[in-house]
């Protein structure tokens, strides 16, 4: 089917949320509990001088509007705030949140304004939602705006998860608003002033575990089934065939729909292990029920591979949103949620049951993610676990990149004849030279070590050579699973230098790069490499604060 673009004006919106589901009857802006509802009405704050710096023509086709339409001035006074177009409708979602393992009552859009759902030519739905817009009833005492910093890294984030493959909201718009705000950064008592920005991001929906938490922690069981049924009937609704959206679901969809919710957490969890993601405040207001990675604040991409980092500088203490800690944590969430639809199933077994499910649907595709990013036809389970396992000990040995170490191990090519034939250690340390890049220490590559290194390359010879598959074949599947470029932190961090200077070509250049993470980009080699020194403990680098 060829798409017809659109210009802004023909978008055709439906807005089901608000059409099916209960409002705050209070419609003046101002902060408050909000109690059986699921949104307020609320506009946009509309901003001084907004400018467009960067858009995703692969975002706005999902829209089926052209790049042209993305270029005009009617694109940046609407994804800024500044006006509607026909059919918007614009409201805040009424949310609550486990926060660091903690109840954290009504937390809810306290910047992030809803303007309508869109039905695009292939009759997907596609909600718009502004990030940065200015003050809600859920803003409790925070101003509603966002910062130009962290709008770069959610608008560059998302398209890059997307083009790698991992379930995500998306980014449509990143525009300024002429506009500053204060933040004080570190929370140290140093606020400045910082450029104001928006982002407009996509979704089916942006409906989070915390959605469904805040009716069951107030009792108010009405409001938390009419989401429920909403939500199936319009985001799952293969679960329950063509079903009319007035009519009433059972605990039978209620449950299905968990499992489902449960899966698609599990494949998540799978996909950022894969690329070396952590997304930092895992709280289960940012968790989303599509399955989506939701809300990016203080997130990272592992440079040296190491299941204790955490980007986020409140995490420091305890670790809760570490790397390795991640999938126990979506876990934990997922229990969350059962929590929250019990009183609508009223049996606590089929729900354990559901999340003995994620964990055998995460180990699984673990196990076949794993030995995709090695090269393995199939999982061995008698050898391949303990590969891995020593693969990864071997990591905490010398610290090794790990989106480098796996993307040089496609042109891996020794046999276990030449390993035979070569009787010195010296000998064999030519298979570690195309690895080199990806050390960070070389203090670290001692002779104990190197020994087991070596070692551990004859295993996997070995392992490769059992299943006889050609070199090409391996290598090619191997580049479709272990990306060359990621958008690692300090990349994002020189784009933030420079647009805050003015300078936004490097954002621009990034988009560029994320679109094709698994190709050769011969002109974006420079930033196919590990993370520079000054980088390490650079603040936006490898520590990031909830500021935002
Ligand atoms: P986060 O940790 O970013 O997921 O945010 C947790 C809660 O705080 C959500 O309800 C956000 O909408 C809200 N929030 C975060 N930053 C702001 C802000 N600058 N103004 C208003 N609400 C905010
Ligand atoms: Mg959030």
């Amino acid at each position: 089917m060829t798409i017809k673009y659109n210009s802004l004006k023909s978008l055709a919106f439906d807005n089901s949320f608000i059409r099916e589901l209960p409002a705050d009857p209070q419609s003046a802006n101002y902060r408050r509990q909000v109690f059986g509802a699921c949104y307020s009405i609320v506009k946009p704050t509309p901003v001084l001088y907004p400018k467009l710096i960067a858009y995703s023509k692969e975002a706005a086709a999902l829209l089926d509007l052209s790049e042209d339409a993305c270029n005009d001035d009617e694109f940046v006074q609407v994804f800024s705030g500044n006006r509607l177009l026909f059919g918007m409708e614009p409201y805040a979602a009424c949310y609550g949140g486990h926060q660091f393992g903690n109840w954290a009552g009504q937390l809810g859009d306290g910047r992030a304004i809803n303007l309508g759902e869109v039905i695009n030519s292939r009759s997907e739905r596609w909600t718009l939602q502004l990030k940065g817009a200015g003050a809600t009833p859920y803003s409790r005492n925070a101003d509603g705006l966002a910062v130009l910093r962290s709008s770069v890294r959610e608008f560059l984030c998302s398209e890059a998860m997307f083009h790698l493959g991992v379930p995500t909201t998306r980014a449509l718009s990143l525009i300024s608003t002429g506009e500053m705000v204060e933040r004080d950064m570190f929370y140290d008592g140093n606020p400045k002033d910082e450029h104001g920005a928006i982002v407009c991001r996509l979704a089916q929906s942006f409906t989070r575990f915390g959605n469904f938490e805040i009716f069951t922690a107030r009792n108010d069981i009405k409001t938390l089934k009419k989401l429920l049924d909403y939500t199936i009937h319009i985001d799952f609704p293969h679960l329950i065939g063509h079903q009319n959206i007035k009519e009433e679901l059972t605990w039978q969809s209620y449950l299905k729909w968990f499992e489902e919710v449960c899966i698609r957490t599990a494949d998540l969890l799978v996909e950022w292990m894969r690329v070396g993601f952590v997304h930092g405040v895992m709280n289960t207001d940012n968790m989303s029920a599509l399955g989506l990675t939701i809300d990016y604040g203080p997130y990272g991409w592992l440079d040296n591979y190491d299941p204790n980092w955490t980007p986020n500088t409140t995490d420091r203490a305890g670790r809760r949103y570490r790397f390795g800690n991640q999938p126990a944590v979506a876990h934990w969430n997922l229990a969350q949620l059962a929590n929250a639809i019990f009183p609508l199933i009223g049996d606590v077994e089929p729900l354990k049951d559901a999340l003995n499910l994620y964990s055998a649907r995460f180990k699984d595709r673990w196990q076949t993610m794993m030995r995709a990013k090695l090269g393995l036809k199939s999982f061995d389970s008698t050898t391949d676990t303990i590969l891995i396992n020593q693969l990864f000990t071997l990591f905490g040995i010398a610290e090794t990149d790990m989106t480098l170490f796996f993307r040089k191990i496609a042109s891996y090519d020794f046999t276990s004849d030449w390993f035979k034939s070569m009787s010195q250690i010296s000998e064999k340390m030519a298979l570690l030279k195309p690895f080199i890049e990806s050390y960070y220490e070389p203090s670290q590559l001692t002779e104990e070590y190197l020994f087991k290194i070596v070692d551990w390359f004859s295993s996997y010879t070995k392992r490769l050579e059992k299943d006889s598959r050609t070199y090409k074949d391996r290598q090619d599947s191997m580049n479709l699973v272990n990306p060359k470029y990621i958008l690692r932190n300090y990349l994002s961090q020189l784009a933030i230098d420079k647009a805050e200077a003015g300078d936004f070509s490097m954002i621009n250049r990034l988009l560029d790069m994320v679109r094709s993470p698994y190709s050769e980009q011969p002109e974006n080699e420079e930033f196919a490499v590990k993370r520079p020194d000054w980088a390490r403990n650079r603040a936006g680098c490898s520590m990031l604060s909830c500021s935002s």
